[in-house]
């Protein structure tokens, strides 16, 4: 078993970056080899809190791909577990996802997709389970690893008795292995509510060197591993791209190795879409430890505006409107950053969004403390709710 403490994870890091334990002859390519059986990965691997699940600290998330031989490059490289999520591409991530496994060993790969729980609904538990049932039929599967509570925002929603029961009866039901959520917002008081409610067992959490919350952060993760639970990183490349307009792409393998060094981390779900961003995350994860290279470059990313919104909240009492402007920047981030405009228009939707609220305000009360110009980027972002979905990717 690889699953490994701090001390010893920094000591084998040592000795990888000498190439005593993955040399280049063993180092994966992630170009497609149809004719490979699953080997055992040699990534490091790490165990996923109370689930008990093994995991390479390299995993997929699936969301934007829709090329099946990116995920076949991905298992056949020795990556074993995949993150999707109920609306991601409209099902087709999931049918994807299902087409693929289909002839695959259970055994050789973990799953995990998500749903949004719409508490305010008066049929929420028959409703949630007629989303979860959906998506084990377009993943062709009986059960999924982990089911996430997606994008959980508000305080409540994990310690709500509904919630809680129904989730513990897809576990009894045997639908779903580990119950666990995700979250943008309020980070360290999800992890303690969810800490409380004792059933939770793996949070999905944003993650990166631009958090500007990271020992707050860091202390409510270490609390949550305490308690037994799991914790899988995602946004670890903070938008994805280097400047506000989205051109220039990050260094996602400099990302990892930065995200990585905290050894409660137990993996990352970074979304490639192509070969090439495959054989840069397996990269990293063949050498993860972090380099005085990376360190720079993330030290001068920093000083950048990038796309990533801290999801601080600051913005939200000073807006006149009081407009939910950290999910409008995540949407934004979304269609300039991860050019994923239908997922953009989504999120946009569930925030009830129809148009430009900033066009009556004659000057911006909002001052980000991360820079944003949060009403050029509303008024960049938000005509995409009148986009047919047809016309969207
Ligand atoms: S103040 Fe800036 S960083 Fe904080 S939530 Fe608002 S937009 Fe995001
Ligand atoms: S311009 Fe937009 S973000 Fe700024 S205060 Fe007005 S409504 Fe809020």
């Amino acid at each position: 078993m690889k699953n490994i403490n701090r001390r010893k994870f920094l000591g084998i890091s040592a000795l990888v970056g000498t190439g005593a334990i993955v040399s280049p002859q063993i180092a994966v390519s992630a170009k497609e080899d149809t004719s490979k059986k699953k080997e055992k990965s040699s990534i490091t691997t790490r165990i996923l809190g109370k689930t008990g699940i093994e995991v390479p600290i390299l995993s997929m998330g699936v969301m934007r791909a829709d090329n099946p031989a990116v995920v076949r490059a991905a298992y056949n490289s020795g990556l074993t577990h995949f993150d999707t999520a109920h609306g991601y591409q409209n099902g087709k991530n999931e049918e994807m996802l299902g087409v693929f496994f289909k002839d695959k060993d259970r055994s050789t790969f973990t799953i995990a997709t998500k749903g949004k729980a719409n508490l305010k609904s008066d049929n929420f538990e028959q409703e949630y389970e007629e989303l979860l049932n959906t998506s084990l039929r377009r993943l062709q599967m009986d059960y999924v690893d982990i089911f996430y509570t997606h994008a959980v925002e508000d305080m409540g929603v994990l310690n709500d008795p509904r919630l809680i029961k129904i989730l513990k009866k897809f576990k009894e039901d045997g639908k779903i292995k580990h119950i666990g959520f995700s979250t943008h917002a309020n980070k360290p008081g999800q992890i303690d509510e969810a800490i409380a409610t004792g059933i939770y067992e793996v949070c999905l959490i944003s993650y990166n060197f631009k958090l500007g919350i990271l020992p707050e952060l860091n202390a409510a993760i270490q609390r949550g591993v305490d308690a037994g639970i799991g914790f899988v990183a995602m946004k670890t490349m903070a938008g994805g791209v280097e400047d506000a307009q989205g051109n220039k792409k990050v260094d996602g393998a400099a990302c990892l190795r930065w995200a990585w060094q905290n050894p409660n981390i137990t993996t990352a779900i970074p979304g490639f879409t192509s070969f090439d961003l495959l054989d840069n995350c397996l990269e990293a994860a063949h050498s993860p430890e972090l380099k005085r290279s990376d360190i720079e470059y993330l030290a001068g990313l920093q000083k950048k505006e990038l796309l990533y919104c801290q999801n601080c909240g600051n913005c939200v009492s000073q807006c006149t409107k009081h407009l939910p402007i950290p999910t409008i920047m995540r949407a934004y981030m979304y269609n300039y950053g991860y050019k994923y405009p239908s997922l953009s228009k989504e999120t946009l939707g569930e925030l009830s969004v129809t148009g430009n609220d900033c066009s009556g305000c004659r000057t911006c009360t909002v001052n980000c403390p991360s820079g944003f110009k949060v009403a050029d980027k509303i008024a960049a972002i938000t005509p995409i709710v009148n986009v047919p979905s047809y016309f969207l990717t």
